[in-house]
């Protein structure tokens, strides 16, 4: 505890020295005791004091883009004001910065460009790694490999192995070893094994993504091998995973296993040598870890974990310098035509209502039913050239698509109200579109919102407690498949569209 035995030094000393009377220095000597006390106490014993840690994580995972700041979300520059006021953040001096992976897909100001904005915003913030997630991969391999040549740091993980072999793909570091404060800090990365099919699965069918402890036992031991001193491992997986790793993690002296994917905030130490943390999400939280290490003895002597939220800080400059930037391109961006239609297609028609849910489960897959409420569409498509910025204008808000499992018969009673449905109909019974009728015992891939998810009206909460947060905002597939069709004055989008109406 070398806070505390500092404190006892100095408050000693004086003592001694002064030559007082001896009720003042018993008197001295209570008033110390209890200063002591007070600062057991308030430092919550055994954990080191800031500044006092060889190596200082701070740590986020699922930022999503969220780099501006926003109603809910106070951004990145609050973010790396707060680390520099509030955690005293310096570059070096022993601070690392990692993440947790799932650094895009969420708001325009990232999703328009790929993750491009986000990746150039965590280079200024000096993250030293991340993690792949599955959202890594929302804009093909391709778009990986360009935000992998953009970054200054690595995108590490090490069980992502080529289809049907035991090879890592080329483009795919598994781990590094960085010199920190003169310590050899190895940083093993993990991606979801869910990325299979929680990615698009097209983007990632060459890839097979391998069991977690089979892949840390196979590269751990090249770490050490390879000079580390002490091991980090970075992944994209939920508590309940981390948990079931923790055993394995501690057999090959891994200190410490960072999560992400379920945007949890975690801060435990699973045992003295083993910390878990987790940094919630959208930049809104992070978490630290602490650790003190003997050189001599080249092993951890003492780690300490917290969560910190992103709030009461001041901007940092450059990092806001950088978020405007973006927010200005952004802007011009959503002027971007990316379709045309020769008439009008009306707020609340049938057209608006299966064009929205349509181009939901046109770009993903993976899902059978598309549920949204009408109330969620906001304004016409006027009859001309189309925007991004127009169709951003009629589904407006921030809310996200969730994918949910439910039998036919929980769909049934999920409908009613101003919800609008693709995939099936209610109109002569419950159908799929070509005509054939929904099994109420089969589990079907349903797709809604964040918003209506948690609405008592819509039942989607009772039936599926675990969601599925797809991070892609209700308005990104109308756009993709919009401009999709490559629609023009000779070709326009309302020869596109379903009439019939669903409901
Ligand atoms: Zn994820």
């Amino acid at each position: 505890m070398p806070y505390i035995r500092t404190n006892e030094n100095e408050l000693n000393i004086p003592i001694r020295e002064l030559g007082v009377p001896m009720y003042y220095q018993r008197l001295q000597m209570v008033l110390a005791a209890l200063f002591v006390a007070f600062l057991l106490i308030a430092c919550e014993k055994d954990k080191p004091e800031l500044g006092d840690a060889d190596i200082s994580i701070l740590y986020t995972n699922d930022e999503h883009g969220w780099i501006e700041e926003t109603d809910f979300a106070n951004g990145a520059a609050k973010l790396m004001g707060k680390w520099k006021d509030a955690e005293a953040y310096t570059e070096g001096d022993g601070f690392l910065i990692l993440s947790g992976g799932d650094n895009w897909t969420g708001p325009a100001i990232s999703t328009w460009f790929k993750g491009e904005s986000t990746t150039e915003v965590m280079n200024a913030m000096n993250y030293s790694a991340s993690t792949i997630g599955n959202h890594e991969f929302d804009f093909t391999v391709t778009g990986l490999k360009d935000r992998i040549d953009q970054a200054t740091f690595p995108y590490l993980s090490a069980n992502i192995r080529l289809t049907g072999t035991d090879s890592i793909p080329e483009f795919i570091q598994p781990y590094i070893i960085l010199d920190v404060n003169d310590i050899q800090v190895g940083i093993v990365g993990l991606t979801t094994t869910s990325a299979s099919y929680s990615a698009f699965p097209a983007f990632v069918e060459d890839f097979d993504f391998i069991a977690y402890d089979e892949a840390l036992e196979s590269i751990v031991p090249k770490i050490w091998d390879g000079g580390a001193e002490l091991i980090l491992c970075i992944a994209h997986i939920c508590y309940r995973e981390m948990v079931d790793l923790a055993p394995t993690a501690q057999a090959l002296g891994i200190s410490m296993i960072g999560g992400g994917h379920c945007n949890e905030l975690i801060s435990e130490m699973y045992s003295d040598d083993l910390a878990l943390i987790e940094g919630g999400w959208q930049m809104a939280n992070y978490a630290r870890l602490d650790i003190s290490f003997n050189r001599d003895d080249v092993s951890v002597t003492q780690m300490s974990a917290t969560n910190g939220a992103n709030q009461n800080s001041v901007a940092d400059p450059e990092i806001a310098s950088i978020v405007s930037l973006w927010h200005s391109a952004t802007e011009q961006a959503l002027g971007e035509i990316i379709g045309y239609t020769s008439a009008e297609i009306p707020r609340n028609s049938n057209q608006m209502h299966n064009l929205v849910t349509d181009s939901w489960l046109a770009i993903y897959t993976e899902a059978d039913i598309a549920i949204t409420n009408s109330g969620g569409i906001r304004q016409a498509i006027a009859a001309g050239d189309i925007s991004k910025g127009d169709i951003v204008g009629v589904l407006p808000f921030d809310n996200r698509i969730f994918e949910i499992q439910l039998t036919g018969s929980e769909v049934v009673n999920c409908l009613g109200g101003d919800l609008i449905m693709g995939g099936m109909t209610s109109v002569g019974g419950y159908r799929h579109l070509d005509g054939t009728p929904l099994k109420m015992d089969s589990i079907y891939s349903v797709l809604t919102t964040d918003y209506l998810y948690i609405q008592d009206a819509t039942n989607f909460h009772l039936y599926d407690s675990d969601p599925y947060d797809t991070g892609m905002n209700y308005h990104q597939p109308t756009v993709d498949y919009i401009a999709s069709l490559n629609t023009g004055a000779s070709n326009p989008l309302n020869n596109y569209l379903d009439d019939e109406p669903r409901r």
